[in-house]
């Protein structure tokens, strides 16, 4: 039933459309929304589309394939009752000189604390953003109706993180690489980010072989609110295994239960999940109750202990 498709063009959705970033792109988004239902677990995305990017970078990331990427994560997602509903669809002229950031302020080239594990350190330090990513979301993700519990893909060149590899007891290596997407989860950066850009996931690269899952894993890092993990095997920053979708490879397990991380509750945990009624008003999840990290008590009973790395 195309419920929602049939109020997207009656509710706040059209009227945010003509203000703003950008111009929407002429899709038909109700009939991208044909199937979600009423009552059903949801979440909003918005994706942000530059105008301008240079021809040699716009082939890994066209429109087309960002949508793709969306319908793939909206078969995972079903799976494990949570629709994904596409509310906007936007392009316009970014600044260039903010299409190119690196993620994190000042203060990244310090090593993450190492006597507790990797959730409680980004408890007591989290991540935040630099001001050349505030300002770029800013200018692009603006603010709007619902902007502080919707997804938003924005679309960019590139965006750099740094992070440190241990050699030994006490030597790192300090590395910045190009993302290919970047999903600034709250357990990483708890409520640093401006309410109304937390929902933010940036899409730089879409056009590796494993790609199809691109926006599935960064949107269950956003919503799981996890790091790389599965079953067995801690949060680190890299992790391969062919299982999970948390995991780098061809997964696209949401585990339930302590066995599972607990991923499928946590998911369903998610301050950016609301159920619509037949009238068209949303009840969301609880907000986060002490800033979003991976131990925030909206997860009580969905964690997991571990020790450090
Ligand atoms: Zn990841």
């Amino acid at each position: 039933m195309s419920v929602h498709g049939g109020q997207l063009t009656q509710t706040g959705h059209s009227a945010e459309d003509r203000s703003g970033w950008g111009i929407p792109v002429p899709i038909d988004l109700e009939s991208l929304n044909a199937d979600l239902e009423d009552g059903q677990a949801t979440v909003d995305i918005g994706i942000f589309h530059p105008s301008n990017l240079e021809p040699a970078h716009r082939q890994r990331v066209e429109l087309e394939t960002v949508i793709d990427g969306v319908l793939e994560a909206r078969r995972i997602f079903a799976l494990v009752g949570l629709q994904l509903a596409v509310v906007s669809v936007r392009t316009g002229l970014v600044d260039p000189e903010l299409l190119v950031f690196h993620a994190e302020a000042p203060g990244s080239e310090l090593p993450r604390g190492r006597y507790a594990n990797l959730y409680k350190e980004s408890q007591k330090r989290p991540s935040r953003l630099s001001s050349t990513a505030l300002a770029a979301l800013e200018s692009v993700i603006g603010n709007g109706p619902d902007h502080d519990r919707r997804i938003h893909l924005v679309v960019l060149e590139d965006v750099f993180i740094s992070f440190h590899d241990r050699i030994d007891e006490r030597t790192w290596q300090l590395k910045t690489i190009a993302t290919n997407a970047l999903s600034f989860p709250a357990y990483t950066h708890r409520d640093t980010i401006p309410r109304h850009l937390r929902g933010v996931i940036t899409l730089t690269n879409l056009g590796r072989p494993q790609s199809w899952k691109t926006v599935a894993h960064e949107l269950g890092h956003k919503l799981i609110n996890a790091s790389h993990e599965y079953r067995d095997s801690d949060p680190q920053h890299e992790a391969y295994g062919d299982e999970g979708l948390l995991q780098y490879g061809s997964g696209t397990d949401i585990p339930s239960g302590r066995d599972g991380r607990f991923h499928r509750e946590r998911l369903h945990r998610s301050p950016f999940i609301y159920r619509r009624d037949a009238s068209g008003s949303k009840t969301w999840n609880p907000d986060y109750l002490d800033g979003g990290g991976y131990y925030d008590p909206i997860y009580e009973g969905l964690t997991v202990g571990f020790d450090p790395s």
